[in-house]
């Protein structure tokens, strides 16, 4: 099992998980497994407890809460957002086989560098989806 979800800092707070924790998860569904107890007698001494990061671990851009959330600043120019945005793209209009992974590889090739350069010039600046006449 490589990931287990935790929603958000409220459910790592609510949950006390902390850095090196050992925890017991729990498979809904098809949905990403979620972490249903720490295991306290496996906790490292002194353990930390986590803190989301100030900055976007993919575009080093700063992160801010909103709500619940924690969301990188940069918009599309976060290869992570776009990514993500992509590939939801996809599945909305039911594009098959155009999943996350190969929206990252498409990304990463030229072809994908040509289609970015012709995108609006404020997408590239301010990352944010607008509408395009
Ligand atoms: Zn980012």
């Amino acid at each position: 099992m490589s990931r287990a979800t935790l929603h958000n800092q409220d459910e790592v707070d609510r949950k006390d998980v902390r850095v090196g924790d050992t925890v017991r998860i729990r498979r809904a569904g098809d949905v990403i497994p979620e972490v249903v107890e720490v295991l306290l007698d496996k906790r490292p001494h002194g353990a930390a407890p986590f803190q989301m990061p100030r900055h976007c671990p993919v575009c080093k851009a700063r992160v801010d809460r909103v709500g619940a959330y924690h969301l990188c600043t940069n918009g599309l120019s976060c290869p992570a957002q776009l990514h993500a945005h992509l590939a939801h793209f996809a599945w909305v209009m039911d594009i098959v086989g155009l999943g996350g992974k190969t929206v990252k590889q498409l990304h990463r090739t030229r072809a994908g560098q040509r289609s970015r350069r012709h995108l609006p010039a404020h997408a590239h600046r301010s990352g944010r989806a607008r509408r395009v006449r």
